[in-house]
């Protein structure tokens, strides 16, 4: 058998036991940074929140001072009515009620932005408590990953050093395919043929010739759809 092609096997092999180790060290490392993506999302969303905040609780302030106005100058209609004309009260009341409809509707607008303004502030308020709670979780996770880390470390070097040895074995242009392989299909770069003739890593249909070369384990086969090394399946399974 192509000796290059067992070594390169083996690698597999041992480059499976090294995702497989260090898979639940990713899979945390994911989590974190997916928590931190939220932070950075809640404290996006608290900054917008706050500006709305500020620019409701202007509003309102200008409504309240509105209101003061208005109600002044009521007071001062209030002395007129007691002092003016008979004639000129009429238009007076008048004046009154319009000033008093206008109180009315600010009151009502100032009611509704101190309620948009609570809305927000406990808006804000739910969102730092996510972040404290998210940055408490980001915490442990990274205790726990860093605690992985430890305790695969012996096991990756040994595996290491392993894959180190089978790589001396490998001549140059076929390890670096292998390399790249790896590196662009996800970490497979030995598959097999399907027993409906495909590849196994990318679907794609093997014409017949290369199957029964495949067959024969005496050469290296590379898929056309996909790149990857083309072995019997028997060769895989061989422990
Ligand atoms: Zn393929």
């Amino acid at each position: 058998m192509f000796e290059d092609l067992k070594w390169l096997i083996e690698l597999q092999k041992i480059d499976n036991q090294i995702y497989q180790l260090t898979s639940e060290e990713r899979n945390t490392e994911n989590m974190i940074e997916r928590m931190k993506h939220e932070i950075e999302e809640l404290t996006l969303n608290r900054v917008k929140l706050i500006r709305k905040q500020r620019e409701l609780s202007e509003d309102r302030e200008t409504y309240s001072s509105d209101i003061l106005d208005h109600k002044r100058i009521l007071d001062q209609k209030q002395i007129d009515l007691d002092n003016d004309k008979k004639t000129k009260k009429e238009h007076i009341k008048r004046e009154v009620k319009k000033l008093e409809k206008a109180v009315e509707v600010f009151d009502e607008r100032v009611d509704e932005l101190t309620q948009e303004v609570d809305r927000i502030k406990s808006e804000i308020s739910e969102i730092d408590k996510n972040i404290v709670k998210t940055e408490k979780k980001i915490k442990t996770e990274s205790r726990k990953k860093t605690e992985m880390g430890k305790s695969s470390l012996k096991e990756l070097e040994k595996l290491e050093k392993k894959k180190q040895k089978i790589e001396k074995q490998i001549r140059t242009p076929f390890l670096n395919h292998y390399n790249r392989i790896m590196r662009i299909r996800n970490g497979i770069a030995i598959t097999y043929v399907t027993e409906d003739g495909l590849c196994e890593g990318c679907k794609i249909h093997i014409p017949y010739q290369l199957q029964q070369k495949v067959k024969l384990q005496d050469d290296y086969n590379i898929c056309e759809g996909c790149g990857r090394i083309l072995v019997d399946i028997k060769l895989l399974n061989k422990k």
